[in-house]
């Protein structure tokens, strides 16, 4: 990958994640009325707003390391969002931001590392595998996704278009599954014939991504002409 991804790509990437997770509340929740406690959307939205105000209160034109701006991602998700998902995917960004550098970019291939370090986070603390119906099953094949493409070679946006891929695959599998982890898992076999509201939610933020870096991307071919 030749291109790098700069804290400001990641900035924009979280703002546009806040975004669609406000956009798309009302169908986490109701996603999560079905096999949970009906807060999924509001504890998503909650977070990301959360992580919207600590980027405008920061200075400006003093951009955050890339270790910096997802550790502090992870720590408001963690403070701010109750529920599960308040500890996975503040969990999720605190790993990524230990995994990452000390500097404002980084290439897409340690970016694929960054977020496999982040999702074996998740699996750490949750001890979710592949088939249980969470947001694992949209997580890990995007990072295979995405690592796979990185090696090869793929843009970064590129990259991120082929993680956005596969989390839709990966979200649209829990659907027919019984879930393992998670209050979900005391419906047993109830929880069949439903979205996992996790794994939408991560398949809402590998989307961000891929379309943040396609602007991006865009914008670069214009300037390269
Ligand atoms: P809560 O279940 O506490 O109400 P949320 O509704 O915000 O929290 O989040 C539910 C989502 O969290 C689930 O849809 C699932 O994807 C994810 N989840 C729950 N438990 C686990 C786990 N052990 N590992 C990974 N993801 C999990
Ligand atoms: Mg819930």
């Amino acid at each position: 990958m030749a291109d790098e991804i700069t804290s400001a790509d990641l900035d924009a990437w979280l703002r546009r994640s806040a975004a669609e997770l406000s956009a798309h509340a009302d169908e986490l929740t109701a996603l999560d009325s079905a096999i949970g406690d009906a807060d999924h959307g509001t504890n998503m939205a909650r977070g990301f707003k959360a992580v919207l105000d600590k980027l405008d209160a920061a200075p400006a034109g003093d951009a955050p390391t890339v270790q910096a701006l997802l550790k502090s991602v992870g720590m408001t998700l963690i403070s701010k969002v109750g529920g599960a998902s308040g500890s996975l995917y503040g969990t999720l960004f605190l790993d990524m931001g230990k995994a990452a550098p000390a500097s404002t970019s980084i290439s897409g291939a340690d970016f694929a590392a960054v977020v496999a370090a982040g999702v074996a986070g998740v699996v750490g603390r949750g001890h979710a595998v592949v088939g249980d119906k969470t947001m694992i099953d949209a997580l890990e094949p995007a990072v295979a996704a995405l690592t796979d493409a990185a090696a090869s070679g793929a843009s970064a946006a590129e990259a991120a278009q082929a993680a956005a891929d596969a989390v839709t695959i990966g979200r649209d599998s829990t659907v027919p599954l019984v879930a393992r982890k998670g209050r979900a898992s005391y419906l047993g076999e109830r929880s069949a014939g439903h979205l996992d509201p996790g794994a939408a939610s991560s398949a809402i933020l590998v989307q961000a991504l891929a379309d943040t870096l396609a602007g991006d991307a865009a914008g670069e071919g214009g300037d390269a002409a």
